[in-house]
């Protein structure tokens, strides 16, 4: 069964087609770019290696999804014959509300589920329905599933879900810890349960999702308990371009301060803050930072040691929430990648019951693995996230039904 999955962004739509039937094997991936703007791009990649990449004409969603569906049926670098092999979209996205607590067949009403929630998440909900509907006109009759980024967070209880506001601006305004990058946490949760041979039902996990964006979720028995990111993805963890966890009185602050607008303080707050903020070298992306700090920057190292400290406290908080830890893993783009910062993590976190080997922990390798000591009694483990494959999967499994 071939799947389509679909990543609309504010530019850009991403795309990847698994066969499923073939041991879920990636026939073509993609993306094309700059839409809308001056210099739209689209870059596709078949399995046999073919890459096709230039310059397109494409000016919404709907010619994105026309020239994907193209290429796929190209004559010499296409993977399909006809359009109609494909069974199923998978949609990312963003956020679901409380609404939604799994991966779901997108209808009217699921649509105006999304739209509801564009208040709360304005730079991707928007655009996630453009990708639905754009394939709704392109691909008329193959089912569209939507597998959004809130929905494994659904099982968290109250007292973590619950802000300190009067309790009306939750139940009139639904102002609560959503958490976002679920797909990401449930794939690479049951992934490390495999990969330690215990059930995933059994198992308390905490699960460190560090990529430009970074959030921590805390598992237990496959059910999330607690996660760092809240209403929006702001909250939590240092991350490349956004500031975490801060005193709220610092915003009003700091618009009061600096005479900023809501809108300035927002980018402020999303885009100039975390690591890109505090490092000051002009960027945000740790393999600058770390270079940077290996050639003597101090506020380089204090940057990139407040990072690890947000993680290594959200880690102890989470094992005190989870009454014990069985796993905890690392993933993402800094997770998968940055042994120094792994190390910098879960350096004094012993008496946690958490050893990491500094041999195993220095391997670099795209498949999952443990790189806690043998006498660890928390398993440490790298597990590389594939988001697609799961909406695939989860996709997948929705439409075989
Ligand atoms: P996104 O959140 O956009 O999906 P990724 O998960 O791909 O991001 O993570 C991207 C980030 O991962 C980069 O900004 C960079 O900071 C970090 N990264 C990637 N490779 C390395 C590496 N070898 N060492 C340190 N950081 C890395």
């Amino acid at each position: 069964m071939v799947i389509l999955v679909i990543n609309a962004g504010s530019s850009s739509v991403k795309f990847t087609c698994f066969d499923m039937a073939d041991n879920k094997k990636v026939l073509a991936s993609g993306l094309v770019e700059r839409i809308g703007i001056e210099g739209t791009t689209m870059k596709y990649t078949n399995h046999k290696g073919d890459e096709v990449k230039g310059e397109v004409n494409v000016k919404n969603p709907t010619d994105a999804i026309k020239l994907i569906s193209e290429r796929l049926l190209d004559a010499k670098h296409g993977v399909l014959k006809k359009l109609d092999e494909i069974k199923a979209i998978g949609h990312r996205v963003v956020h679901g509300g409380e609404k939604i607590k799994d991966p779901i067949i997108i209808t009217g009403e699921v649509k105006d589920t999304i739209r509801g929630c564009f208040s709360m998440s304005p730079l991707h909900n928007p655009h996630n329905l453009n990708g639905i509907e754009a394939c709704e006109g392109v691909l008329p009759g193959v089912p569209n599933v939507g597998v959004f980024d809130t929905a494994f967070h659904a099982t968290m209880p109250p007292q973590a879900f619950l802000y300190g506001l009067p309790y009306n601006f939750y139940t009139e305004n639904s102002i609560r810890r959503y958490g976002f990058h679920g797909t990401s946490h449930a794939y690479v949760s049951k992934a490390a349960a495999e990969l330690d041979g215990r059930p995933y039902q059994s198992l308390k996990i905490v699960t460190c999702h560090l990529g430009n964006g970074g959030s921590v979720a805390a598992i237990k028995d496959g059910k999330c308990q607690d996660t760092s990111m809240g209403l929006t993805p702001l909250e939590g963890l240092l991350m490349g371009t956004r500031l975490g966890d801060v005193d709220p009185a610092v915003v009003l602050y700091v618009m009061k301060l600096k005479n900023l607008s809501i809108e300035q303080m927002d980018n402020l707050m999303n885009k100039q803050s975390g690591i890109l903020g505090l490092a000051g070298i002009g960027s945000s992306d740790l393999r600058d930072v770390e270079a940077a700090q290996d050639k003597g920057n101090e506020q380089c190292r204090q940057a990139l040691e407040a990072y690890a400290y947000r993680v290594r406290k959200y880690i102890g908080a989470y094992t005190a929430a989870l009454g014990g830890l069985d796993i905890l893993v690392f993933t993402a783009g800094v997770g998968e990648n940055s042994s120094t910062m792994r190390a910098s993590i879960t350096k004094g976190l012993e008496g946690l019951g958490i050893k990491v080997d500094p041999a195993k922990n220095a391997v670099r390798s795209p498949d999952p693995r443990v790189i806690s000591t043998p006498d660890s009694a928390v398993k440490v483990q790298v597990v590389p996230t594939n988001e697609e494959l799961a909406i695939a999967e989860f996709t997948h499994a929705l439409v075989a039904k």
